[in-house]
């Protein structure tokens, strides 16, 4: 038996408050990342003075103080606001839905006017409760909004019709009847001056922690599972199982990044290509992020793909069919006494990052603190 008291397997947000936590009270943790860096999915690498998302535009957002004063013992943050545009064939609406959206597309003036506009359109559905996708989405902003601005970049982004996709996945988004722009309704949100990688590092600099970069759990299952007492797993879960219940679905991403001789390419950090033609969902211009006054400029392309193994699965596809079968490997995860799941793919969860520390500040105390 080796020395640690815990073996984390994955650097990203969730693995990394685990280790600093469990740390601090005097637990020695090894923590391995199959990646050649820490920090999973929030990873930002500084290029040309640029912090560049490198897996997907990442805005901290939280309306629980706690978690906001837990993130900002690892960063300073700074006032962004996150207010992305939607480009429908070279029309520019302003995002989420809001009376700016509104009155571009119809002209209306005044919350009622656009209320009754909504109201005429949401009459397709008759009274239903909405069950999916496409029925939530008309019955929050009619049928309009539906067809330019949700119905291809959902089916873009999920690779699914939005018949067939849960309600809740566009619930994320608020809908307002202010002229406000700004994507979130959380009390707290900004971007960490310097970049999200800092937050890792800082988290994993602690005598007890130990990080090996390059190392797959499944390279060696058996060992690992033999040598630690414990281990917390931030991996998928259907993979730890072998996928002995069946696959679950996942999305995966492609990334194109340029660097651009143009100091403002878009006038804006994220703009979504909503029309079904344009091959891509959105483009992040990562300056606008932080401000940056920089002559030159860099882009990502983000595009959304089917994931098949060997992929990076970003996204869970909570559906139902899905959920089920999640819910078959938490039945097996439970029995595994030893190991702790945790994280979007653990837990197969749409999870932000707020709420990944408020799950992992849970996991510590039910484990470590108990
Ligand atoms: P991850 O970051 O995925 O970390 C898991 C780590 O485990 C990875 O580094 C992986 O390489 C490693 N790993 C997996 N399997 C193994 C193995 N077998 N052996 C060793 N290591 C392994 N959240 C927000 O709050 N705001 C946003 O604006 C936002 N934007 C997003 C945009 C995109 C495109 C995506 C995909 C997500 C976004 N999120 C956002 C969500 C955010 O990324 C997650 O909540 C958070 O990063 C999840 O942390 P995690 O530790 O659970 O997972
Ligand atoms: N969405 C949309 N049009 C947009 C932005 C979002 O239809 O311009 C829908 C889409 O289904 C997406 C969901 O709203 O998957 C949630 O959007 P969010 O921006 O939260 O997605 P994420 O940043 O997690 O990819």
């Amino acid at each position: 038996m080796s020395t640690y008291d815990y073996l984390v397997v994955g650097s990203g947000l969730f693995g990394a408050v685990f280790a600093h936590e469990a740390a601090k009270q005097g637990k020695k943790v090894k923590v391995i990342e199959k990646r050649e860096h820490i920090a999973g999915n929030i990873y930002t690498k500084e290029v040309d003075g640029i912090q560049v998302h490198q897996y997907g535009a990442h805005i901290f957002h939280t309306s629980d103080k706690a978690i906001w004063d837990y993130i900002n013992q690892f960063a300073e943050f700074n006032r962004y606001t996150n207010s992305p545009v939607a480009n429908y064939k070279g029309e520019i609406y302003n995002l989420p839905f809001n009376m700016n959206t509104f009155n571009k597309l119809w002209g209306v003036v005044t919350p009622q006017e656009a209320q009754e506009k909504i109201e005429e359109q949401r009459a397709v559905l008759a009274g239903k409760t909405p069950e999916n996708l496409e029925e939530q989405a008309i019955s929050l902003v009619g049928t309009d909004i539906y067809e330019k601005l949700i119905k291809d970049y959902t089916m873009k982004q999920w690779g699914k019709e939005c018949t067939e996709l849960p309600a809740f996945i566009i619930r994320r988004l608020p809908v307002r009847f202010t002229y406000d722009n700004n994507y979130f309704n959380d009390t707290y949100q900004g971007i960490p001056i310097g970049g999200y990688t800092q937050i890792i590092e800082k988290m994993l600099a602690h005598d007890n922690i130990d990080v090996e970069v390059n190392v797959d759990f499944f390279a060696d299952k058996e060992y690992y599972m033999s040598e630690f007492p414990k281990v917390v797993f931030t991996g998928m879960i259907d993979q730890f199982f072998n996928y002995e219940l069946g696959e679950l679905e996942y999305r995966s991403l492609r990334f194109e990044t340029e660097s651009l001789p143009v100091s403002n390419y878009q006038g804006n950090a994220v703009v979504n290509y909503t029309d079904a033609e344009t091959p891509y969902t959105r483009i992040i211009e990562h300056k606008h992020f932080e401000f940056g006054q920089q002559d030159s400029t860099i882009i990502t392309k983000e595009y959304s793909k089917t994931w098949t193994k060997g992929d990076e699965p970003y996204y869970p596809v909570n559906n139902d069919r899905n959920n089920k079968l999640y819910k078959a490997y938490k039945a097996l995860a439970e029995q595994e006494e030893k190991v702790i799941f945790g994280g979007r793919l653990g837990h197969y969860r749409y999870y932000d990052m707020h709420q990944v520390i408020a799950a992992a500040l849970q996991c510590v105390r039910n484990e470590v603190l108990d």
